[in-house]
């Protein structure tokens, strides 16, 4: 089960290459691969106004785009800022049980909130945001346990909170999707 990362808007190399290491121990049974070509966003998904990138059509954008159809999931990462319907702003959007998700990382670095930077927080935040995306896309919803990876982010501060873990109650259904994902019996996108 191959999860393909695409780099967009040039993230920082070594957050690609510690979402490469840590995914799949994270993600029983499941390799990552980082995609070599660096997308950029048209700019017909920037919003001006906002100064925001849509996240909607970010992840519309992602699904046309020609990608190798190996992957399993494929996870944007995207070195902006982006908002989606109602919400002023998201750390990263996902479908359930869909095939694409997307993190956005400037509001995950402490820099943004006017803090010292700090990378291994910088890189724990973006692999927690990573889980929680995917973890959509395997068919989790939001937990209500605050620890758990898939625990709704208001804030960077709940981000900070949860844990780059799944809850045992997650990991089961997680586990369960795989297993039926294997034997061809998992709803697909
Ligand atoms: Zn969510
Ligand atoms: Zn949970």
């Amino acid at each position: 089960m191959l999860i393909l990362v695409v780099p967009i808007e040039n993230p920082p190399l070594k957050v690609l290459k510690y979402l490469e290491y840590e995914l799949p121990r994270r993600l029983p049974g499941t390799s990552v691969e980082v995609v070599k070509k660096v997308l950029d966003l048209p700019s017909s998904v920037y919003n001006p106004h906002r100064l925001q990138y849509d996240s909607d059509a970010v992840l519309e954008f992602l699904k046309g785009v020609e990608l190798s159809r190996r992957g399993f999931r494929i996870l944007g990462v995207a070195d902006v800022d982006a908002y989606s319907d109602q919400l002023n702003f998201v750390f990263g959007q996902a479908e359930i049980y869909g095939r694409y998700a997307v993190i956005y990382l400037q509001r995950l670095r402490p820099e943004f909130y006017g803090l010292v930077a700090n990378e291994n927080l910088f890189l724990e935040r973006a692999l927690k945001e990573s889980m929680h995306e995917l973890g959509h896309t395997f068919g989790l919803l939001h937990c209500t346990n605050k620890y758990c990876v898939m625990h709704f982010s208001n804030s960077i501060f709940d981000t900070d909170v949860k844990l780059p873990k799944f809850c045992t109650r997650c990991l089961r259904t997680l586990l369960t999707y795989f297993t039926r994902f294997r034997s061809g019996k998992a709803p697909l996108y």
